[in-house]
């Protein structure tokens, strides 16, 4: 029998959208007409909105305005990636792995209880720092940093492709630079942006397991 094997999935940018979200409310609240189309690096609320709002803190926002993450938009691709990977490997943990501040973990749960198909065998709140010392095979996210801290530490590392993850972008440039480093790290990277390139990755991933 082959072993079980355990998948992270991240949550923001990759199931729940966050982005999103967080521009429309601030459109709503501070009368801008920021288009999520503008968001092109992992942290837009400086990059992008402190440009025009100097003052903006965006999770003083968020925890002022907790509803609006509570129903906030899934995206399509993502929530359909996961129902593929629960389906197609039934036996093996998928655990979602979501760095979230304590005032916004009970409504994530509730979130994707609510909006995921089928639910996840597991549900990690961890920093982001500390999710490459989770004991998975495989993760999943859209944050370039998370993706080179788990191909460090030799877990098989799929970067979702999102805007603010694309080579156009000079802060992927030093993530590629580095994962180029060193050829036994780099072997861990695989970038994906649909459901079966995921599938064709882990599955092979189970091959060998
Ligand atoms: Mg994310």
């Amino acid at each position: 029998m082959k072993k079980r094997i355990t998948i992270g999935i991240d949550l923001d940018g990759v199931l729940r959208d966050f982005a999103g979200t967080v521009i429309k409310l601030t459109n709503y609240l501070y009368d801008t007409n920021f288009d999520v189309k503008e968001v092109t690096s992992w942290d837009f609320s400086n990059d992008l909105i402190k440009e025009k709002l100097p003052a903006f803190d965006m999770w003083e926002m968020l925890k002022r305005h907790k509803s609006r993450l509570e129903d906030a938009d899934y995206y399509p691709n993502g929530v359909k990636l996961f129902e593929q990977l629960r389906l197609t490997f039934p036996d093996d943990n998928v655990w979602i792995v979501t760095d979230q501040i304590t005032e916004f973990r009970k409504l994530t749960l509730e979130w994707i209880i609510r909006t995921l198909p089928i639910q996840p065998t597991g549900i990690i709140f961890s920093f982001y720092k500390d999710k490459c010392k989770l004991p998975l095979d495989c993760m999943l996210d859209d944050r370039a940093k998370v993706i080179l801290d788990c191909c460090k530490a030799g877990i098989t590392s799929i970067l979702w492709s999102q805007p603010w993850n694309t080579l156009k972008n000079p802060e992927q440039r030093t993530f590629y630079s580095l994962l180029m480093q060193s050829s036994k790290v780099f072997q861990s990277f695989h970038r994906a942006d649909n459901a079966e390139e995921v599938i064709k990755i882990i599955s092979s991933l189970k091959e060998k397991a």
